[in-house]
């Protein structure tokens, strides 16, 4: 068995019997990773206080060839985001990162990038809501929902296609042309009118032109960029309301935000 340590968000819990867990989570090296913590209910030293969401730990697991689960040897606690534990809003918000990072990321996936993206999200946050009176979080947490998304389905390669029709390939260049979810982007009025001719039914959309526009801005900027943009909550809601729309379709409805997946931790 190799030991390998990597940096590692919690994405997931559950008890296995009295003492032990199983342990998901997104790796800086290795990407999303399952584990099995002997003893971890127990083991103060090893583990306890350091599993919690919002917390970023450096883990020690033993890889045995041929298997899916690793062993989990020891967690270290390097940065914890304890202001996002004690709001409920944004406590709640990280509850779908997790959820959509647990869908979206891809086991041992050497790309840093999501991460990097967690990471960034979880201190952004931990810092306003240390600041709080001055901000509106909720209005935070919308457009800190609508950065991650963005960048995370464009690491994973399925951002929508806006730039050229998903059929024939011209340019969209004046944002006219329709959009379909079955699809992944979005399609000119002469290969939609064509498809209807034949008789097919497309699940043909408006553009959102709104979310194309902020997502614009967001792209490769800072996070603390995000803050700084000034949107109107409608927006912002309509914005999110075509991503998760768009994430329900892409990921076969498999996210589920009843809650943290995270049980007797
Ligand atoms: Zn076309």
């Amino acid at each position: 068995m190799k030991l390998h340590s990597t940096n590692a968000f919690v994405i997931y819990a559950k008890k296995m019997n009295e003492a032990d867990l199983l342990l998901g989570y997104v790796t800086e090296d290795y990407g999303r990773i399952t584990c099995f913590a002997n003893n971890a209910r127990k083991s103060r030293k090893r583990f306890l206080g350091k599993l919690e969401p919002a917390m970023l730990t450096k883990i020690k697991f033993y890889e045995k060839p041929g298997m899916t689960i690793d062993i989990l040897y020891e967690v270290e606690l390097v940065e914890d985001y304890k202001n996002i534990r004690k709001d409920i809003d944004a406590y709640l918000f990280i509850s779908k990162i997790i959820e959509i990072s647990r869908v979206l990321c891809q086991e041992r996936d050497k790309n840093k990038n999501i991460f990097k993206l967690i990471r960034s999200v979880y201190s952004g946050l931990n810092g306003i809501t240390d600041a709080r009176g001055m901000n509106n979080i909720n209005t935070i947490l919308l457009k800190y929902e609508i950065y991650f998304i963005s960048h995370l389905l464009r690491y994973n390669g399925i951002f929508p296609n806006f730039t050229s029709c998903t059929a024939c390939s011209c340019a969209n260049r004046h944002n006219n042309f329709y959009f379909s979810l079955k699809k992944g982007g979005v399609v000119c009025k002469d290969c939609a009118e064509s498809e209807v001719r034949r008789g097919n039914q497309w699940d043909l959309k408006g553009i959102p032109v709104n979310f194309i526009n902020l997502s614009e801005l967001m792209s490769g900027s800072d996070i603390s960029i995000t803050n700084k943009l000034v949107v109107s909550d409608e927006i912002l809601r309509e914005c999110l309301l075509f991503l998760g729309n768009f994430l329900s379709f892409h990921t076969g409805n498999k996210l589920n935000y009843t809650g943290l997946n995270i049980q007797g931790v």
